[in-house]
């Protein structure tokens, strides 16, 4: 599989449509690999296999295009969202944000997210990988954000450090931060305060 670079240490692998599988997340850390997301093409797994170093997955969220490949690569440690648990039924919960030092300093942290509850995100250095947090869902057939969902996304996002936000599916896989706080403010600023949902 092809990987291509972000930054020293730091990889992805390029989400596909068919099979529909996430951008994967590679951070080559002193002791661990770190993964963000494992995606659900099977051709991932088969080359993270081969990769020596002992892997840590982080999965942002439920869907199966992101944790799909999960019974089938070698991992020490997972991490996930509460609600992601439900459905992958192993790995530690992330709850409250969690450091971890392996050369650069990890940082996971749980995301509010209109599109899958229990998102979670990874930060390491200039760049915070975020899978779909920032995108919306569907509701009777129609786009949308839970408003309040949405109002503490964007507090969240604002906190970070990165200066690049990782976004999964995205033509541009790695985008500058403000570009995507200024896009969420403008859906924001859309909403009808007597309503909690954002139609967009
Ligand atoms: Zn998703």
């Amino acid at each position: 599989m092809e990987r291509i670079k972000i930054a020293e240490r730091l990889f992805y692998i390029k989400a596909s449509e068919n099979p529909l599988s996430a951008d994967v997340g590679i951070f080559e850390g002193d002791k661990f690999m770190w993964i963000f997301d494992i995606g659900a093409d099977e051709s991932v797994p088969i080359s993270l296999n081969k990769i020596q170093k002992p892997k840590n997955a982080v999965i942002s969220h439920f869907h199966p295009d992101h944790m799909g490949n999960l019974g089938h690569a070698e991992l020490e440690n997972i991490y996930l969202g509460g609600n992601t648990f439900k459905y992958a039924k192993c790995g530690t919960v992330i709850e409250d944000d969690v450091l971890f030092d392996d050369g650069e300093k990890i940082h996971i942290f749980p995301l509010p997210s209109s599109h899958a509850k229990g998102s979670i995100g990874m930060e390491i250095g200039d760049y915070a990988f975020l899978g779909d947090a920032t995108y919306s869902t569907m509701k009777q057939g129609r786009a949308c954000y839970n408003a309040s969902v949405l109002k503490e996304e964007i507090a969240v996002l604002k906190n970070l450090s990165a200066k690049f936000f990782l976004i999964s599916h995205d033509e541009k896989f790695v985008r500058p931060k403000e570009e995507i706080i200024a896009e969420l403010e403008e859906i924001y600023n859309k909403r009808d305060p007597k309503e909690s949902f954002i139609w967009i």
